[in-house]
């Protein structure tokens, strides 16, 4: 379809980056990127038409979302194509079109981070399949290394140095050793000062996300950037790293139902150790959206104040209370930094206490003659100290309990 379309409205049309690399490597992949030499966003609006998906231009940037919606077998599955126009500043002279028609996927693909995601692939129906591979990305991902396009790769976008890591590790690549030597350079030069803004946070977040991502702050700590993303972030995050790591497998292993972003988790040791103010600086600097911020900051308080309040012998009741009220990135915190009395607890609540709760309700007890009033909440708590021993399993029980009350 989009390769008779580009033929259509005369542009060269080539699916690009990760998922060529991902396609040579046989995996599978979750992005689909397309460039367009020509006008990004028309195309898009008539791809769309053809394929039924919803448009999202971002003019100033001359590049489209198209959401696509697809039942199948009754369950409805969501995903997206993006597509930009080819960056290049010929484009504004006609005139040289089919000289520029492959320099245009050239340039563009030459603006990209390493090798191996700047391989392309044509959609056009007349080359339909060339793939086009001008700085040596196949050669690359056969050696399974990670090498940027030119010496100034890094000056250009120091965020680059994060997403080396991340290929690295996510692929099992290892990074050339010009590239490495290339990250000293910039390191010494203090090009990642500079490093900040949101590209930052989605690259330190990306990495986070990643399956090991203590791994990663390791070799951040290798090349000297861990110092850079804040002076005070030391070797021994990678220890608190490997203990959140491993509560999040276990927490794994839970079936949870409540959802959470591990590497929110992770991020959150990251910060873990710093000042107040020196959190907010942090978040600030990596500009963390501001809701995540909130929340974030909000979980950290509260994970420390109630490891603080943490009762100190064993009453199921109280552990109940205490960790109720709370959200289970804030329980999984508190799993990372508490003792080891207060972990077995924290672990009781969450496979056994969690889901305890009085069967009765208000109209029950109204059913049974007692007026509403503070002595509901009393009962509540009763009946809840009981089931929390393991008394007063089915709602009779329960009854006969709130009678004799
Ligand atoms: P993943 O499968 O992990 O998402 P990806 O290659 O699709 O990998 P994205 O971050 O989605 O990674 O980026 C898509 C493409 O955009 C990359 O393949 C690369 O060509 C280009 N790209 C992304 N970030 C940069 C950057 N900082 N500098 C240059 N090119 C970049």
């Amino acid at each position: 379809t989009a390769g008779s379309l580009a033929e259509e409205m005369g542009y060269g049309v080539y699916l690009v980056g990760g998922s060529i690399r991902d396609l040579l490597m046989r995996k599978p992949s979750p992005d689909i990127d397309i460039v367009v030499e020509g006008d990004g966003i028309a195309f898009a609006q008539e791809l769309s038409k053809i394929i039924n998906g919803k448009v999202i231009p971002h003019r100033r940037f001359g590049t489209a979302k198209i959401l696509i919606e697809i039942e199948k077998n009754g369950e409805v599955k969501r995903f997206s194509i993006d597509i930009a126009t080819a960056r290049t500043e010929y484009y504004e002279s006609p005139a040289a079109l089919p000289k520029v028609e492959t320099s245009s996927i050239k340039k563009d693909l030459y603006r990209r981070d390493f090798t191996i995601n700047a391989l392309a692939v044509k959609l056009n129906t007349k080359d339909f399949g060339l793939l086009l591979d001008f700085f040596g990305g196949q050669r690359d991902i056969k050696d399974k290394k990670i090498r940027v396009l030119h010496n100034l790769s890094f000056v250009e976008d120091p965020t680059r140095a994060i997403r080396a890591i991340r290929f690295s590790e996510k692929l099992g690549f290892k990074i050339s050793k010009h590239t490495e030597n290339l990250i000293k350079l910039a390191v010494k030069m203090s090009i990642f000062e500079k490093l900040k803004g949101p590209r930052l946070y989605e690259e330190l977040i990306l990495l986070l996300k990643e399956t090991l991502p203590h791994y990663s702050v390791k070799r951040l700590a290798d090349y000297g950037l861990l110092k850079i993303l804040h002076p005070s972030f030391d070797e021994k995050l990678f220890n608190e790293l490997v203990k959140a790591h491993e509560t999040v497998q276990g927490m794994e292993l839970l079936f949870l139902k409540e959802k959470y972003r591990k590497e929110f988790i992770y991020l959150v040791v990251l910060l873990w150790n710093l000042k107040s103010h020196e959190r907010e600086e942090f978040l600030k600097r990596i500009c963390a959206p501001e809701n995540v911020k909130k929340q974030l900051i909000e979980n950290i308080t509260s994970a420390e104040k109630a490891l603080q309040n943490f009762p100190s012998e064993e009453s199921f009741l109280e552990v109940y209370k205490l960790l109720s009220s709370l959200n289970i990135e804030t329980i999984i915190l508190m799993m990372i930094y508490a003792e080891e009395q207060q972990k077995r607890a924290i672990s009781i609540y969450l496979t056994k206490l969690k889901e305890i709760k009085p069967l009765l309700r208000g109209e029950d007890l109204k059913k049974l003659g007692i007026q509403p009033g503070p002595v509901y909440k009393k009962i509540f708590d009763e009946i809840l100290k009981e089931k929390l021993q393991g008394r007063l399993l089915s709602k009779e029980e329960e009854i006969e309990f709130v009678k004799k009350f």
